[in-house]
């Protein structure tokens, strides 16, 4: 896999990921769809080191949720959600609606699933329409 850039709304933030990823999920956890607004977190998980910061680092906010072992999250200071790093360091978490290509890959599972909101519907349970 190449890398893969992507962006915040704004386009202040931009970043690139050095593939492939350790991990895709659907986070159904309640931080998540608070932290993303959203049925669940879409989440792209790579070591640390394969996330490069093309513009915008400094103006990249954090959040550590104080009660939390690790949760995080970040934001665009302007806009939005880019990538974070986790509290350990070792891997970067970045939410996959901010890429700005095709990934070539799709999430392996769903977790913290018994978290679910009541209201989730998978999605090929629903008529689709453009
Ligand atoms: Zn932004
Ligand atoms: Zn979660």
């Amino acid at each position: 896999m190449t890398a893969l850039r992507g962006s915040c709304l704004c386009g202040e933030v931009a970043f690139e990921i050095e593939g492939p990823f350790d991990r895709f999920l659907n986070c159904h956890c309640s931080r998540c769809r608070k932290a993303t607004g959203s049925a669940h977190a879409c989440e792209v998980i790579v070591k640390a080191g394969a996330l490069r910061w093309l513009r915008g680092e400094t103006s990249v906010r954090r959040f550590d949720l104080p009660n939390a072992r690790s949760f995080a999250t970040a934001f665009c200071g302007t806009c939005g959600s880019p990538p974070h790093l986790t509290r350990s360091g070792r891997e970067a978490i970045i939410h996959a609606g901010a890429f700005d290509q095709p990934l070539g890959a799709a999430p392996e599972r769903h977790v913290q699933w018994a978290s679910r909101a009541d209201w989730y519907v998978h999605g090929n349970e629903l008529p689709t329409e453009d």
